[in-house]
């Protein structure tokens, strides 16, 4: 473990000599363990890394503060024009003791948001030090610690403080669906705790230890509340606030309040096992949404009868319908299901219990083989934004934002916990796709829902509900953490970025540099360089696109023929993966070099014949990245087919959204001619002439 050092000299000094090079920061348990420092030098990847931490960052935090004027017409009330979305105001008017002044700016989890968004800058700061934005985010931190010390308890929940201050987690005539104030709270202690790996700073992790200690104190077992997140997210959060505390216990001493990390991880296993333990009304699904919440409202789940550890479910949506070590199948809100899902597996690395391994596997198989689009977006349905039955993939999806990156989160996790390549192979795809179209080029227009299809779609200023910019920011600015993962003597090589890290292995450094024009282009160069010989097992993921397996379950195919080719030090290795890994076990010299050969030939994609609305459609992908056929250079694109049986072609072009690769290759027209069509990354839509029409699945002559 990576012990942090006092920070403001070590900023100021790494500032001077490079601003890409800092000490390193613990994501979570074993991931990045004797991963002293960290470059990135990947030129897919750094530049990007400069606009959002420079544009997108600073675009969201002036939304956030209010410096946006709504366009939009809508009925919800926290969505009028003319509010000023001021999230800031909210902490504000809390720390003066307003209390029921039915004034909240913003929907009731904009609480959240600011703290996801503390998160992601605090994940950029560690690697990039930016005294302008830690100085803007303290002052935040300033802001939303003086209206916890409003509260006796240390809680915090803007929105039920200034709207419905009885309703504290949504008991006693409120709504926690609606509320989120756990959601809330566990946003805060994961902003905390990230904050504090970033700069060394303590203030807001103080904050995040009074709330969990108060929860920890209020829900629980009878004869505490029983209370689950309504909208999952919490539970990773507390966990990763244990794993702190386990790792760095002399950091207990410097907290104003006591801190009991098991009671942390106690509180999550509680989240998660009681899932699906309630009295069993209302009937979300039966009722309907505004008689649930109205049953709910009137306290009617609050008769003795219920028995006195009493709840309402939060239904299918929120995945409370059955216990979740019983559930097989990922329902409901894809956002909180894929987030509950990673917190569940984030609980089974700790614990290694078997029904909590087994379930996550199984919510994992059931979303990547039958509820995953080829762009690795989930949640099909735009009513509840849920996902739909198997194998239910229609092209105008609805897809959040939010979803992918959950799913990604998940796939990282369940890769940690289960040693196994197939799931980065996953995270790769909803990053490179799902993730990626997710802004725009210049990183101050956001999507929320990526369909497959569209006319005319269009990335906006901001939203009325702008949940998706934020949980962007936390995936994308990860990114270096989970390139590599080190366990004591084996270091696992799971994404190609161009980077320089020192490792520390056996009390020996051992300098490693990644050299790549992925995922332009599929030549991997792994130079490692021990102080002196030393052992070590190197694992290099073999993405299985690359042989020839599009999905683990078939959902997906392809007809990839080139093959992956493995050397080190120009010498062919037999590229046996295990478990999606080749294992190179062996004494390491310095200037050795691994190098990494992947098939980067566009090949056709289709689906499983269970698919039944992709019937006769084919994909097109080079490497992990899904492309797009854009109305702009494909005229008459509704009546294209494509000739997959002509090769196609693929150029890197400079010119084009900062240099991108095109695919081209032969369609049929409606007119029954020949002609050439071109297709971009599916990330770029919309840049080339925002709101075009676009098509992934295109039919097949
Ligand atoms: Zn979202």
């Amino acid at each position: 473990m990576t012990k942090r050092k006092p920070l403001r000299p070590v900023v100021i000094f790494l500032a001077v000599i490079s601003l890409l090079l800092v000490s390193y920061k613990q994501p979570g348990r074993g991931l990045t363990d004797g991963i002293t420092q960290m470059k990135i030098t990947d030129a897919f990847w750094a530049p990007k890394f400069e606009t959002w931490r420079k544009t997108t960052l600073n675009d969201v935090f002036d939304k956030f503060e209010g410096k946006y004027n709504p366009r939009e017409s809508t009925n919800l009330e926290w969505q009028k024009p003319g509010a000023t979305w001021n999230a800031f105001k909210n902490f504000d008017l809390v720390a003066e003791g307003k209390r029921g002044i039915d004034k909240h700016d913003g929907p009731p989890w904009y609480d959240g948001l600011v703290y996801e968004t503390i998160r992601g800058a605090a994940d950029f700061l560690a690697r990039y030090p930016d005294e302008q934005m830690e100085k803007r985010i303290d002052g935040y931190i300033d802001r939303i610690a003086a209206a916890q010390a409003s509260d006796p308890d240390g809680y915090i929940n803007t929105y039920t403080e200034l709207v419905e201050p009885d309703h504290r987690w949504g008991f006693n005539g409120g709504l926690q669906r609606l509320q989120h104030d756990v959601y809330n709270a566990g946003m805060l202690v994961e902003a905390g705790v990230h904050y504090y790996k970033a700069t060394g700073k303590i203030k807001l992790l103080d904050v995040a230890v009074k709330f969990t200690n108060y929860m920890y104190q209020d829900m629980g077992p009878s004869p505490k509340k029983n209370i689950v997140p309504a909208h999952s997210g919490p539970e990773e959060a507390v966990i990763k606030l244990y794993w702190l505390f386990k790792q760095e216990p002399a950091l207990k001493t410097k907290m104003s309040v006591p801190v009991e990390e098991d009671h942390y991880y106690a509180l999550a296993t509680f989240w998660l096992e009681n899932r699906g333990h309630h009295i069993g009304l209302p009937l979300w699904g039966t009722w309907g949404n505004d008689s649930a919440e109205h049953w709910i409202r009137s306290k009617k789940y609050n008769d003795p009868k219920y028995g006195d550890h009493r709840r309402p479910s939060w239904g299918d949506y929120a995945q409370d319908s059955i216990p979740l070590l019983e559930q097989k199948t990922i329902e409901g809100h894809a956002v909180r299901a894929t987030l509950l899902a990673t917190g569940l597996a984030t609980a089974a690395i700790e614990n290694k219990d078997p029904r909590y391994i087994q379930t996550a596997g199984n919510l994992w198989n059931n979303m990547v083989g039958h509820r995953m689009f080829v762009t690795g977006g989930v949640g099909a349905i735009a009513n509840d934004e849920k996902f739909g039955s198997d194998f239910f993939l229609p092209n105008d999806a609805y897809l959040e934002t939010c979803a992918a990156v959950g799913a990604g989160f998940f796939s990282q996790r369940m890769n940690q916990l289960m040693d196994d390549g197939k799931y980065m192979d996953e995270f790769e795809r909803v990053l490179y796709n799902n993730v990626l179209t997710g802004i725009s080029e210049d990183g101050d227009h956001y999507t929320y829902q990526n369909p497959l299809i569209a006319e005319h779609h269009h990335r906006w200023e901001w939203n009325g509900c702008p949940c998706c910019p934020p949980m962007f920011l936390k995936m994308v600015s990860a990114i270096p953490d989970f390139i590599y993962r080190y366990e004591p003597g084996a270091l696992y090589v799971n994404l190609f970025v161009g980077n320089e890290i020192t490792l520390t292995h056996n009390n020996q450094k051992i300098a490693l540099k990644m050299n790549t024009k992925y995922p332009w282009d599929g030549t991997i160069s792994l130079k490692v360089s021990p102080e002196t010989a030393t052992r070590l097992s190197i694992k290099i993921r073999i993405p299985n696109w690359a042989l020839g397996t599009e999905n683990p379950f078939g959902l997906y195919q392809s007809n990839l023929k080139q093959q992956a080719a493995l050397k080190v030090n120009g010498k062919p290795v037999k590229l046996v993966p295990v478990k999606g890994y080749v294992i190179l076990d062996r004494t390491w010299q310095k200037d050795d070099e691994i190098q990494l050969e992947l098939p980067m030939q566009p090949r056709f994609i289709n689906a499983s014949n269970e698919v039944k609305v992709l019937n006769g459609q084919v994909a097109i992908a080079s490497g992990p990245i899904v492309y797009s056929l854009e109305g702009n250079k494909n005229p008459g694109l509704d009546k294209l087919k494509i000739d997959a049986n002509t090769p196609m072609h693929i150029s890197f072009n400079p010119g084009l959204l900062d240099g991108i690769n095109e695919v081209t290759g032969t369609a049929i027209n409606d007119s029954n001619e020949k002609v050439t069509f071109h297709a971009i990354p599916y990330f770029g839509i919309g840049n080339i002439q925002p709101g075009d029409k676009y098509a992934i699945w295109v039919k097949r002559n």
